[in-house]
């Protein structure tokens, strides 16, 4: 069947600097998202992994249309977000929705949970008589015990589990099609993150959404997604079945992230990477292979060419040493 979301050749690029450099006239540009393509299936669970500063989160933004692309198409159900305008945008809005990493970037403090709860069904027409009704099924989607006490309360006087639960059913409130969550449960204490992520892979199942599911940790992304796509600098390192890229990481880079997490578990958080310095400054990253100055195999043809992503058995790889392998 055709995939429910297209991405092809997606760029973000921007120029930074300030005014300064805009007046000698070369600004720099970061390319946050550089290239990027790949599809998803409906009802398919894909992990955007990497780094920080490695695009994956300019990548889940430009998928909601939260930031327009520079270049490339995004479509979903076929069309192009990016001509998407009134109703069909309204529309667009409620069928893809986003799961922020602070409660605080999805919710006024200064609203109780039914003013926060509402805001979404009264922009999308659903009459006050049924909003009750809608609020308290939701957040029984979402486990949380007893909904009609949390009610008239504040966002203050939830605990981090409780409120990531409530942004959650705030997402999933207009019954979206697809959902982007980004790092969900990292702004959490370990001893809840396992119940908040088992909530999200409960509901995700039970109400079959499509899902992108951001983090740095291979541990979270491997316990809620089948299939992970590494990013560096704006690209795409691999892309294959989770559990593949665990036992047998193709890309160095891949093989990196894989070696710093030896006991994948959800309880855990994980830093990457056991690579020696850190990334690259994007504004200037190296020519070829954007990963070559950290790459323990790195050869001429590396520094010359962009490695494409090529199939490789079971997924996709984008290194030259892979090139022909299939
Ligand atoms: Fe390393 Fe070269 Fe492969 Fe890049 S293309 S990951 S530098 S071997």
């Amino acid at each position: 069947s055709a995939p429910l979301i297209s991405i092809e050749d997606a760029r973000l690029h921007y120029k930074v600097g300030g005014a300064l450099s805009a007046l000698r006239g070369n600004p720099p540009v970061v390319k946050a998202v550089d290239g990027v393509t790949f599809t998803i299936r409906r009802g398919e669970s894909v992990g955007l992994l990497g780094e920080s500063g490695c695009g994956k989160t300019s990548m889940g933004r430009l998928l909601l249309k939260l930031e327009e692309a520079t270049g490339g198409a995004i479509r979903f159900d076929g069309e192009k977000i990016a001509d998407l305008r009134g109703q069909a945008l309204k529309r667009y809005r409620s069928r893809a929705q986003f799961i922020f990493q602070n409660p605080f970037d999805a919710i006024n403090p200064r609203f109780t949970i039914r003013q926060t709860l509402s805001e979404p069904l009264e922009n999308a027409g659903v009459p006050s008589a049924e909003r009750e009704a809608r609020i308290v099924s939701v957040l029984e989607l979402v486990r949380l015990p007893e909904p009609r006490q949390y009610l008239d309360r504040y966002p203050h006087q939830l605990s981090g589990g409780q409120l990531q639960r409530v942004v959650m059913a705030r997402a999933l409130i207009l019954e979206p099609d697809f959902v982007v969550a980004d790092e969900p449960v990292s702004m959490l204490d370990v001893s809840v993150r396992a119940g908040v992520l088992n909530v999200f892979r409960d509901v995700r199942d039970r109400l079959g959404l499509t899902a992108i599911y951001i983090s740095h940790d291979l541990a979270l992304v491997r316990y809620v997604c089948e299939r992970t796509i590494v990013m560096y600098l704006g690209k795409v390192m691999e892309d294959g079945p989770t559990e593949d890229i665990v036992h047998e990481p193709l890309h160095p880079y891949t093989k990196a992230l894989v070696a710093a997490v030896p006991v994948p578990d959800p309880n855990q958080s994980h830093d990457a990477l056991p690579i020696g310095r850190g990334a690259p400054d994007p504004r200037n990253p190296p020519s070829g292979c954007v990963f070559r100055d950290r790459c323990p195999h790195a050869f001429d043809r590396c520094g010359r060419e962009v490695p494409e992503l090529r199939q490789t058995g079971t997924r996709q790889v984008a290194c030259h040493l892979f090139e022909g392998a299939d």
